[in-house]
């Protein structure tokens, strides 16, 4: 039941607290060890709050989060700091992520340092070989800078400075979404490569359903800070049921043109509501073309179990029957 409120202040003298940014509002969910869950939705939505607040690198606000059996948001710093040797993070932009006027090797030796890993220089210069050789970056690269490496490159050092220190959850957050198409395969791939190799437990979060599908075994689709739907990988893209999962996946386009001319299309009425003031009841029902008055805007859905996936819409098995039918959409 993780939430994370962030204050809205105002004032010149004395801040003054006006309302709350309700970035992530009350989530549950459980990544299996070995596993990778994909966690999808808007910008805006939450998601990459609710990873940091996983890595305890933002508060939540309340709720809490076990790892390996040990909760972590009251743990004492001392007990923290081996705690985070073992979840690291991979960012979405290696070039602002890494600071450009540290080389490789300072920046892998970083984090050794502060973790006291490695007796001295030379297991320090094993480790980070090992973990250049894990990446596929040559040993040269050690004594060059970000700015000298291409944007895939640069998303492989970021991943060896996350896994340089042998984590066991790592926390990626849109970590292809910066680079070109052609490239974001590969780092997909190597992704999986590595997770194969060393048992690692992943969390992706993107945007884009796309970048998720091949390398989740479980998806979650979140709308304005709460989980509106999560599914096994397949289950979830083969009959999605939440009428957002519906139209994000609308929005993806389909290699083959005679699918692609006769699929499912949703266009989505107006913005994204502010999470500050979001809607009452339904999240979702301010844009939902299924919307029905009044139980949509007067009653917040919880997740519920609807064979195999859970889903927060009070109408999903009606519109999986096709019994409801998606009014038109206002755009
Ligand atoms: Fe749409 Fe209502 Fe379902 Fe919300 S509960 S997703 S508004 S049909
Ligand atoms: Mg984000």
């Amino acid at each position: 039941d993780i939430k994370v409120h962030f204050p809205i202040t105002t004032g010149v003298l004395f801040d003054r607290v006006i309302g709350h940014v309700k970035a992530v509002d009350g989530v549950d969910l459980t990544v299996p060890r070995g596993q990778t869950y994909g966690l999808v939705g808007e910008s805006g939505c939450g998601k990459s709050t609710l990873g940091r607040a996983i890595l305890q690198l933002t508060k939540p606000t309340s709720g809490e989060v076990r790892f390996d059996g040990v909760e972590l948001t009251r743990l004492a710093p001392n007990k923290m700091r081996g705690m985070r040797r073992r979840m690291q993070m991979i960012f979405q932009d290696p070039m602002s992520s890494l600071d450009p006027r540290q080389n490789v090797e300072s920046i892998l030796t970083e984090g050794l340092a502060a973790h006291r890993i490695g007796a001295g220089r030379t297991e320090r210069r094993q480790i980070i070989n090992k973990t250049l050789d894990a990446v596929g970056l040559p040993h040269w690269a050690l004594s060059r800078y970000p700015h000298e490496f291409s944007g895939g490159q640069r998303q492989r050092i970021g991943i060896a400075r996350a896994l340089v220190l042998g984590p066991e959850l790592i926390v990626a957050d849109e970590p292809v979404s910066a680079l070109d198409v052609s490239i974001q395969a590969q780092v997909i791939n190597l992704l999986d490569e590595l997770q194969d190799e060393l048992g690692l437990t992943y969390l992706v979060i993107a945007h884009d359903l796309a970048v998720v599908r091949h390398i989740s075994d479980v998806v979650g689709v979140m709308y304005l800070g709460a989980l509106v739907e999560e599914a096994p990988s397949d289950r979830l893209y083969r009959e999605p049921l939440h009428p957002y999962t519906r139209a994000l996946m609308s929005a993806v386009p389909v290699p083959d043109p005679e699918i692609e001319d006769r699929r499912e299309r949703i266009l989505l009425a107006g913005d994204l509501p502010s999470p500050a003031n979001p809607p009452a009841g339904c999240r979702f029902h301010t844009r939902c073309p299924w919307a029905q008055p009044t139980r949509c805007a007067d009653e917040r859905p919880v997740l519920r179990d609807v064979g195999g996936t859970k889903v927060a819409c009070h109408w999903a098995e009606q519109i999986a029957s096709g019994a409801l039918r998606a009014h038109e959409v206002k755009v």
